[in-house]
């Protein structure tokens, strides 16, 4: 028998697609939230019956008023609650009882505002579940649906005649960074499917209006403005549910700094997190995280406009040589690189060009031949068309006519398009008032432009980052567990594992570790060293003294049992000194490692995330560098690899100036296992320190000489 079909419940299409709208809290004065939203909706002609509802006004703009839900002629299908904080829980709730489906609340002071204004919220949010009712907001500037003629918004970005429609779709957590993209978008061309401002999420949230916006055939690709997310897992399992359906995702995310996190954590009340992990997460879940809001939108506004650039490198035309060399100067800073035109594209400009300038990139058109056929049209179309470039950046300065100008780019990217170039071809038209003309030709003849080089090349930047994002997801990143070694030795295991337990559990998850005893005094130490093979080193092992080398207490390069014994007796001397206090718990008495490269390896447990995996240089160098790669544990050997291949130390791994390569391999291989670890202790594990991992020429190995775990309970 086939189970009965069930339709998931699609209140953000409901929404959209509302027949009746009541706007509770309308008004004709402009100055209120609810007088422009309502003046915006009537404005933009939603097509549904509009219900204000004002106990002081019989009418508003020609519609009849309504003192309250109850008095409307059907139930509203959608409700918008723009009336003070302390009336707002009665608003929603006579929605909810005449059977209203979903509100949106623009009023702010709730959880944004403390603990008072949480306890109300959740209030809230109760009585809409209680009746089956969605609720966008509170504390959020509503939507913009330029796909159903719907505007649900407060903001002056909407006092216009027409809205622009594209297929973008907007999420923002934060309503005026919102509907200031869209008014800059609009002013260059870029319109939207739908945009959504999400406030303080107290019950439709991020992860709903991505699925929503993954699934909805009028957007095809998603802009997400981010400050914290609620569930890391739901997060990550939305972003790969839009790269499933073919649809890139672009985020920026505030707290990148202590600072930032702050800030946004008191704008919305949403848990920041640490922007490492997020980032980490972005990485695994295919989404392209940008730093540049106004970019992110024009990447977006790329990607709906051309096909994807089959290659990054770079072609240029410009009218100006300083212009063009800028450019190429923030190119050479993104390490992006410049295209060298095939031959047959030579061949083309040849007839416009002297060879030395055809050769050129950035092409300058000012070194043209001039006086003969169309220059710029033929030039454009002929980069379009090379082979050897995936994308066209034409910065254009002030010339005598830029109107006429601008129509010969676009008969030039014509040109190309109809033989099938769908490259994306980037015009920047600096601000000022000559070129407002060939701004207007541009943005009604559907091409959009940047005001200014830099965000040209951070959208180039976004190409590239998309076409990593789009690389990791196709590798089958089936990783090499060696699960099931864990269960019978963990058990007993909590709490921080000394040196020598967390080497232990390291060697069975099959990382080379060196040997070691531990000795409870020099005696026991000189017969464990006799054991071993010299050189030795030894070390205290006690809860109190976590940076040993900082305490002065690692002896290293001894060369006989007899040395051992003695800097066991030193050791002990020296620590009573200056660690009085210190429970030595004995002496971990080990074999000398060979190195070439300290490396480090850790991981941590993010409370969003889950497990994270770091690599990086090593011993004392991790502090001074912050050199290091994090990913969302566990990873393959591969994405190790990857890891690594993004160091700044990377050239010593592969052998710097003539020094022989080092075993990148076996250092991969450790990484690959550590995340193993990290993930498969899952909810007991805090975090890991592994400090440094020597490592050695190709095929030598590796070996952890230094070890913490940190584990729950103990
Ligand atoms: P801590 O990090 O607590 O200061 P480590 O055990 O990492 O102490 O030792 C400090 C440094 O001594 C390491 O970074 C490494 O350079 C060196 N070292 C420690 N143990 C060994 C060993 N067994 N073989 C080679 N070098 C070692
Ligand atoms: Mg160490």
């Amino acid at each position: 028998m086939t189970p009965p079909v069930t339709t998931p419940p699609a209140p953000i299409a409901d929404m959209l697609q509302a027949g009746s709208i009541a706007v509770i809290g309308a008004s004709d004065d402009l100055s209120k939230f609810g007088g422009r939203l309502f003046h915006l909706l009537v404005r933009h002609g939603f097509d549904g019956a509009i219900y204000p509802i004002n106990r002081k006004r019989q009418s508003l703009s020609g519609l009849p008023c309504y003192r309250q839900i109850r008095a409307t002629p059907t139930p509203p299908d959608l409700a918008v609650v723009a009336v003070p904080r302390d009336h707002v829980k009665a608003a929603v709730r006579e929605c909810a009882q005449a059977g209203t489906k979903a509100a949106i609340i623009v009023t702010a002071k709730f959880s944004d505002a403390g603990p008072e204004g949480a306890r109300l919220e959740a209030e809230i949010v109760a009585t809409a579940r209680r009746h089956g009712m969605r609720l966008l907001g509170p504390n959020c500037l509503g939507l913009i649906s330029p796909a159903n003629h719907l505007v649900l918004c407060a903001s002056p970005a909407l006092y216009v005649d027409r809205l622009p429609r594209g297929r973008i779709g907007m999420i923002s957590q934060s309503g005026a960074l919102m509907t200031t993209l869209f008014d800059r978008a609009q002013t260059r061309g870029v319109g939207f499917s739908h945009c959504f401002s999400i406030g303080n999420q107290a019950d439709l949230d991020l992860c709903d209006f991505l699925d929503f916006l993954a699934d909805d055939a009028a957007t095809e690709v998603i802009c997400a403005y981010i400050e914290g997310v609620k569930d890391g897992g739901r997060f990550v399992e939305a972003a790969r549910r839009a790269q499933a359906a073919g649809k890139p995702l672009l985020a920026v995310k505030a707290g990148r700094s202590d600072c930032g996190a702050a800030a946004a954590f008191s704008h919305t009340a949403s848990l920041a997190g640490s922007y490492a992990a997020f980032a980490a997460a972005c990485g695994d879940a295919g989404v392209v995280l940008m730093d540049h809001p106004d970019a992110m939108v024009m990447l977006a506004a790329a990607l709906t406009r051309f096909a994807p650039p089959a290659r990054i490198e770079t072609g240029m035309v410009t009218t100006s040589g300083g212009a063009g060399a800028l450019a190429a100067d923030l190119l050479a800073e993104h390490a992006l690189p410049l295209s060298r035109y095939a031959p047959q594209t030579l061949n083309r400009l040849g007839a416009h060009y002297a060879p030395e300038n055809a050769a050129a990139n950035p092409l300058d058109l000012g070194t043209s031949r001039r006086g003969e056929s169309p220059v710029v049209e033929d030039s454009i179309a002929a980069l379009l068309a090379d082979p050897e470039t995936g994308i066209l950046l034409c910065p254009l300065t002030t010339a005598p006519d830029m109107a006429a100008l601008a129509e010969s780019v676009l008969q030039g990217l014509a040109r190309a398009e109809a033989l099938g170039h769908r490259k994306p071809c980037l015009v920047v038209l600096q601000p000022g008032q000559v070129a407002d003309e060939a701004r207007k030709t541009l943005r009604e003849r559907g091409l959009f432009y940047f005001d200014e080089p830099g965000e040209a090349v951070r959208v180039i930047d976004g190409y590239r980052a998309l076409a990593e994002a789009r690389r990791r997801a196709r590798r089958d990143s089936a990783a090499n567990s060696p699960a099931g070694v864990l269960g019978e030795m963990l058990g007993g295991l909590a709490g921080a594992l000394d040196e020598a337990k967390a080497k232990e559990v390291l060697a069975r998850f099959g990382v080379p570790v060196n040997r070691g005893e531990l000795a409870k005094d020099a005696a026991a130490g000189q017969r464990a060293a006799e054991g071993m093979s010299a050189p030795f080193a030894v070390k205290p092992v006690s809860p109190d003294i976590v940076h040993k080398s900082d305490a002065g207490a690692v002896a290293l390069g001894l060369a006989t049992p007899l040395e051992v014994a003695r800097a066991i007796d030193d050791l002990r001397t020296r620590l009573s000194e200056r660690h009085p206090r210190a429970e030595i718990e004995g002496f971990l008495v080990q074999e000398m490692a060979a190195g070439q490269l300290e490396m480090f390896i850790g991981a941590r447990r993010d409370p969003l995330f889950g497990a994270l995996v770091a690599v990086g240089a090593g011993g004392a160098l991790v502090e001074l560098l912050k050199d290091t790669a994090l990913r969302r544990a566990p990873v393959s050997r591969d994405e190790a690899r990857e890891m690594l291949a993004g160091l700044r130390v990377a050239p010593l791994l592969h052998g710097f100036r003539g020094a022989a390569a080092l075993d990148l391999e076996a250092l991969a291989d450790s990484v690959s296992r550590i995340s193993w670890l990290a993930h498969e202790l899952g909810e007991r594990f805090i975090e890991l320190d592994v400090n440094p991992v020597l490592v050695r020429e190709s095929g030598r190995g590796v070996t952890a000489v230094d070890a913490r775990i940190l584990l729950k309970g103990g």
